[in-house]
């Protein structure tokens, strides 16, 4: 079952140069930086609750947002959806022919995470968060 939208994903080459427009400006708070290695990526989560935007910053040339950014530029990355129980949402995708995009893994705060397969989806990567773990 889906909860919530959960954050909105945007690929930055360098988060220290949007900053100054969601921090200072927007005024969204800066609530934490994670490197998350199984993604080979910096997250910047700005904002809290539903709803945070999370910049991403790839630590590697060849990884999944290095390559987002070398193939399409910087910009909107992926929606996450906040889910009760992962395994179950995923084997309910499954069944109805949506494939996942890499199995379930871990992501930023110690969540499990899984990503849809954007071709599936009419072109939007979709990233889905387990509930446990997440501050309401
Ligand atoms: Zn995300």
């Amino acid at each position: 079952m889906i909860r919530r939208l959960d954050h909105v994903g945007v690929a930055v080459r360098k988060a220290s140069q949007r900053l100054p427009f969601y921090r200072d400006l927007l005024g969204l708070p800066l609530a934490k930086t994670e490197e998350v290695p199984s993604e080979q990526v910096r997250i910047t989560i700005l904002g809290e609750g539903p709803g945070r935007v999370e910049l991403l910053e790839p630590t590697a040339e060849d990884s999944p947002v290095g390559r987002f950014l070398r193939e399409r530029g910087e910009g909107i990355h992926h929606l996450c959806f906040l889910v009760d129980s992962l395994e179950a949402t995923c084997e309910r995708l499954q069944a109805s022919g949506y494939r996942l995009a890499g199995g379930i893994r871990a992501g930023s705060e110690g969540t499990l995470i899984a990503f849809l397969h954007p071709k599936d989806v009419g072109g939007v990567l979709i990233e889905l968060r387990e509930v446990k773990g997440v501050q309401p």
